[in-house]
């Protein structure tokens, strides 16, 4: 048997961070909902300066038992040598920023992320004397260009909400370690199964667990994989203080989820992949953007950077307001929703002008090129583990207007 070391995601996504083998152990994960556990009188203190990496636990927002095997679990899959897991991905994110960052501080940011993301560092880091500046991250000069000597942070999403432009990872992360500053990167779409950041030289992975982790829509969370000190210091600040931890319910959901990953990516992928033969042929179709279509600037980017090329396609279509309302009436398997990475497809319209306006904040030459890719608005269709010749055909008929 191979060692563990060596264990493919696969395997890793089943066995990582696995308990015991002995005779009579549970075979699974078990769920442990205690919120306090037997101390050491002797033993730990009752500050967060207390908790040490070897320490037991202790009180569940520490850490339990449920949420550690599933940040074993994440840590081995993404190469990282920790994970602090979170009650969402915003919570992630917003630990990770707070913790990292402190007024006088700089960030540089993807000018197309998570709306979420791009709103919290437009309208809350400001007022807390963080300055933010957002920039085209497939562009290395660019993000050159927009490093300070008080930047602190890089963040970027590959691919990117809601266009899925692919930024270098490795690239970027040269540059903000040549600046001093430290990179994470959002792997949402791409998952552990496609991208390992960390291998590329990020400092920090963060996920939306909600999404292709947990898979089936049924439980919230997030999570930051990086080095055993980083993450230490993460868990007294963003865990600890901030309080945004995993809830062991929701951690028992995300292991129950993990296992599944690789194979529900692989046909995440090929459904995707037959799905983009449909829309491109489409009459009524204009731009389709998947990470995996040959025909993207950016493909040969996704083609070094991911083993897989996920279940997200973006694109645009004539009269789009107009049929994103009949796709709500007319479409019968396909959800209109929003969120992404579940076993079912979903579709959600993006309109340009609202997502520059409230979300972006682009203006000028950045906000011309978003119009030149998106059009007047993008359908963001997650493709889920229907049979493809029944998603495509309900597609077909909703297009049928
Ligand atoms: C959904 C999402 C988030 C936010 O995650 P929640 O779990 O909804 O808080 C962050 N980044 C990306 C890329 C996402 O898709």
């Amino acid at each position: 048997m191979p060692d563990p070391a060596d264990w493919k995601p696969a395997t890793l996504a089943l066995h990582a961070g696995d308990g015991s083998r002995e005779p009579g152990a549970p075979l699974g994960n078990p769920l442990v909902p205690a919120t306090s556990f037997y101390a050491d009188p002797d033993g730990i203190g009752f500050s967060a300066a207390d908790l040490k990496a070897d320490a037991p636990h202790f009180y569940v927002r520490w850490g339990n038992p449920t949420a550690a095997v599933l940040e074993a679990r994440l840590a081995a899959l993404e190469g990282g040598e920790s994970c602090l897991t979170f009650a969402s991905g915003m919570a992630a994110v917003s630990g990770l920023f707070l913790s990292k960052l402190k007024s006088g501080d700089h960030l540089v940011l993807s000018n197309i992320c998570y709306a979420g993301v791009a709103e919290l560092a437009h309208d809350v880091l400001p007022g807390l004397g963080i300055a933010v500046t957002t920039v085209d991250e497939s562009d290395a000069a660019a993000v050159a260009n927009a490093m300070r000597p008080e930047t602190r942070l890089g963040h970027i999403e590959t691919p990117a909400n809601p266009l899925l432009r692919r930024a270098d990872i490795a690239a970027v992360a040269k540059i903000a370690h040549a600046g001093g500053a430290e990179l994470s990167v959002d792997a949402t779409m791409a998952t552990p199964v496609a991208t390992r950041p960390l291998a590329l030289g990020a400092d920090f992975v963060v996920h939306s667990l909600t999404k292709y982790i947990c898979g089936h829509g049924d439980a919230l969370g997030g999570a930051v994989i990086g080095t055993a000190d980083a993450i230490g210091t993460l868990r007294t600040s963003a865990g600890i203080h901030f309080g945004g931890v995993l809830n062991p319910f929701a951690a028992w959901l995300m292991l129950r989820g993990l296992e599944t990953l690789p194979a529900r990516m692989a046909l995440h992928e090929s459904n995707a992949r037959a799905v983009v033969g449909f829309l491109e042929h489409h009459p009524r179709i204009g731009r389709v953007i998947w990470p995996g279509a040959a025909s993207h600037p950016e493909y040969e980017i996704a083609r070094r950077q991911m083993a897989n090329f996920s279940g997200m396609i973006s694109f645009t279509a004539k009269n789009s307001a107009a049929l994103a309302t009949a796709f709500g009436a007319r479409l019968k398997l396909v959800a209109y929703a929003v969120s992404l990475g579940k076993t079912r497809s979903l579709i959600f319209y993006i309109p340009t002008e609202d997502l520059l306006r409230t979300s972006f904040h682009l203006a000028g030459a950045e906000a011309e090129k978003y119009r030149s890719l998106a059009g007047e608005g993008l359908f963001r269709l997650s493709v889920g583990l229907e049979d493809a010749g029944d998603i495509i055909a309900d597609l077909e008929q909703g297009l049928a207007v």
